[in-house]
């Protein structure tokens, strides 16, 4: 790429090091004509397909923005939203293809977001998945139901205490 200065069409790599979480390497370049230093970023690339047929790159800020809202009220620190972001991200990564839709992002999300918090993830489920009546709900609940009594006897935090969608709220 170009200079950001100077438009000097050439930059040598000074440094090079890969994000914590390994989804990106940052390089620090440095113009042989300007000498001036500028950091570049480069990412396997991952776009979303809206519904609208919009295309944008894929954003784990908007995975956890998104996630943040399911959890208003809940016992969910930013930390774990942070993990969940990375899981989300590392999950459509790992289909390998280089374009994914809302859907399929949406996917990614419901199965790390069952394991934190089920009340977030009924709400989050009831927009994404657009349930539209109480036995939408119901089901959605007695299946959680179902699951948790055939997995374990623990689970997580918080147990199934699942309220009516007019608590959901609070
Ligand atoms: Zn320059």
């Amino acid at each position: 790429m170009h200079c950001p200065f100077c438009r000097h069409p050439d930059s040598r790599v000074v440094d090079s090091r890969t994000t914590d979480d390994g989804c990106s390497i940052r390089r620090r370049r440095q113009c042989p004509d300007c000498s001036r230093r500028f950091t570049t970023v480069e990412t396997a690339s991952l776009m979303v397909i809206k519904r609208s047929g919009v295309t944008e790159p894929f954003s784990r800020d908007k995975v956890i923005s998104g996630v943040r809202k399911a959890c208003q009220g809940r016992p969910v620190t930013e930390d774990a939203l942070a993990q969940l972001g990375q899981r989300v991200e590392e999950a459509v990564r790992a289909t390998g293809s280089a374009e994914l839709s809302t859907h399929d992002v949406g996917l990614a999300i419901l199965g790390p977001l069952k394991e934190l918090d089920l009340v977030a993830y009924l709400r989050f489920a009831s927009v994404y998945q657009a349930f539209d009546s109480l036995e939408d709900f119901e089901s959605a609940v007695a299946e959680l139901r179902e699951q948790r009594s055939t997995t374990d006897a623990g689970g997580p935090a918080g147990g199934l205490e699942v309220p009516a969608p007019a608590a959901a709220a609070d």
